[in-house]
């Protein structure tokens, strides 16, 4: 059950209080309420509304479960949703049991901060063999999302081809590469842990189209490749240009190529797998008989910054091929939605029509850090000054229970979530922050 907001106010009736739904709990949501709060104090009410019981989005599903450290940042989000007048709407999914027309029919303002679940499809021949998956469904699966826990991911192959050259492809190497004990205290779901286990992947290729000027890892995550205890980063010295070049770069790029050359003269021991840079190779093809057996990359070259074919193919064994390549928005109906963005276009400041708005991911696509979602929730607010948003007697999160109501949805809510995580916790390998529960109706049962 939803808590009851203090002041009085009922469906239909005249409330002057503002009210704003942001539509999705992932850090884009929580920077968005902790500016709309900022803005307007005790005069708001905010809904965060949300598919799943649990809040967090990429922060729970995205980063990396050996990244603990970046976690620690949903005790500020908490914070904002425990605030007086901030409300989380859990197990509500816009588009299913409520619509865009009617959310802004009930408050003053919407900001859809829904981030961008979908992976870029790959688009070349056997992309759909078994085997291939996109980076949202694999680091959804090891996350223990619940749309992507019964993922089946084959490892009894000893190759295993990640594309792309960002954090995501780190991430999902680093999660292939690493033991169990160094798995086992964070937390990586369970399933995902036991299918490691019993893991034959070997040789880990990590592909990039262009080279490792262009590779948009960051330094830390590239330098922790040169420190995991059975797994050996291997790159071709003739990939990189002459080490002069490596002044024109800003700096944290240049610390980052540096790391990526020192892998070239470290001594392999006996680590038993490797994470190979490809380099100036794009993918053309996924072959096999059924299922992916071998990736087809062509080599490249660099024209004005893009890379271009040669006409060189390499053949690369494996029985997995990760697509680490970008990702999309979900369409939502109502919503202009541009196919060619992948998102909702959008001004700067994230308007997308009057009173309607969005934030993160879902305005400026894929792209930076969590911390980046901050600035983007001040904007978005500052968008809403500008524009009058103001309260205008509509009937806000009572209208929303009221509507929901007639529809039989049971949302959860903050209290729930709690309960959701003290079950999580009481879960815990030894040594793990928690366990997560992949299944809603599990989740809603004790959140209920
Ligand atoms: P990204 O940094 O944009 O990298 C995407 C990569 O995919 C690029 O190397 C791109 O190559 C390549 N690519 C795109 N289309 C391709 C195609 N058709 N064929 C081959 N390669 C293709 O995206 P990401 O790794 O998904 O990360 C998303 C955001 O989350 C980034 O801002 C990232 O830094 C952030 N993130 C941060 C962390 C962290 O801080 N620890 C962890 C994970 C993610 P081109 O450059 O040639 O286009």
């Amino acid at each position: 059950m939803l808590p009851a907001i203090a002041e009085p106010h009922r469906f239909g009736r005249r409330d002057l209080t503002l009210s704003i739904a942001i539509v999705g709990a992932g850090p884009a949501g929580y920077y968005t309420a902790e500016a709309t709060q900022k803005q307007w104090g005790n005069d708001v009410r905010i809904d965060i509304i949300d598919r799943l019981p649990t809040p967090y989005g990429l922060i729970r599903a995205g980063v990396a479960p050996d990244h603990q450290s970046i976690k620690a940042v949903t005790k500020r989000y908490e914070g904002t949703n425990l605030a007086p007048g901030t409300r989380l709407v859990g197990n509500v999914m816009l588009g299913r049991d409520v619509s865009v027309e009617e959310l802004l029919g009930l408050y003053d303002a919407v900001v859809l901060s829904v981030g961008a679940p979908h992976d870029k499809p790959i688009g070349i021949p056997g992309d759909d063999l078994p085997g291939v998956i996109g980076s949202a469904a694999f680091v959804g699966w090891y996350n223990g999302h619940p749309d992507h826990a019964g993922l089946n991911v084959d490892l009894s192959h000893h190759g295993a081809a990640i594309i792309g050259n960002g954090n995501v492809a780190i991430d999902c190497a680093r999660v292939l590469a690493k033991t169990v004990d160094e798995l086992s205290t964070t937390d990586i779901a369970d399933h995902a842990l036991k299918t490691l286990a019993e893991s034959s992947v070997r040789d880990v290729h990590i592909i990039g189209r262009r080279g490792p000027h262009q590779a948009s890892f960051t330094t830390k995550e590239a330098g922790e490749l040169g420190h995991l205890v059975r797994a050996h980063p291997v790159v071709r010295p003739s990939d990189f240009p002459p080490e002069a070049e490596d002044a024109a770069l800003d700096p944290g790029q240049r610390k980052m190529v540096t790391h990526l050359r020192g892998f070239a003269g470290l001594p392999r021991g006996d680590k038993p797998v490797t994470i190979n840079f490809e380099f100036f190779r794009r993918p053309v093809a996924v072959e096999g008989h059924g299922k992916a057996e071998r990736l087809i990359v062509e080599t490249t070259r660099l024209e004005n910054g893009q890379a271009v074919g040669t006409g060189e193919l390499h053949a690369i064994p494996c029985g997995l091929v990760i697509a680490c390549i970008g990702y999309r928005t979900a369409e939502i109906p109502g919503v202009n939605w541009s196919d060619k963005l992948g998102r909702f276009p959008t001004d700067d400041a994230g308007r997308i029509a009057p009173a309607l708005y969005a934030s993160g991911w879902a305005r400026r696509g894929p792209s930076g850090t969590i911390g980046t979602n901050r600035p983007d929730g001040f904007s978005v607010v500052a968008a809403m000054v500008e524009d009058g948003i103001a309260a205008s007697g509509k009937a806000g999160p009572a209208g929303l229970d009221a509507l929901l109501a007639t529809r039989g949805v049971k949302a959860s809510d903050f209290a729930g979530w709690q309960k959701i995580e003290a079950a999580e916790v009481a879960a815990a390998r030894a040594g793990a922050p928690r366990e997560k529960l992949v299944d809603v109706t599990k989740m809603l049962q004790i959140a209920l």
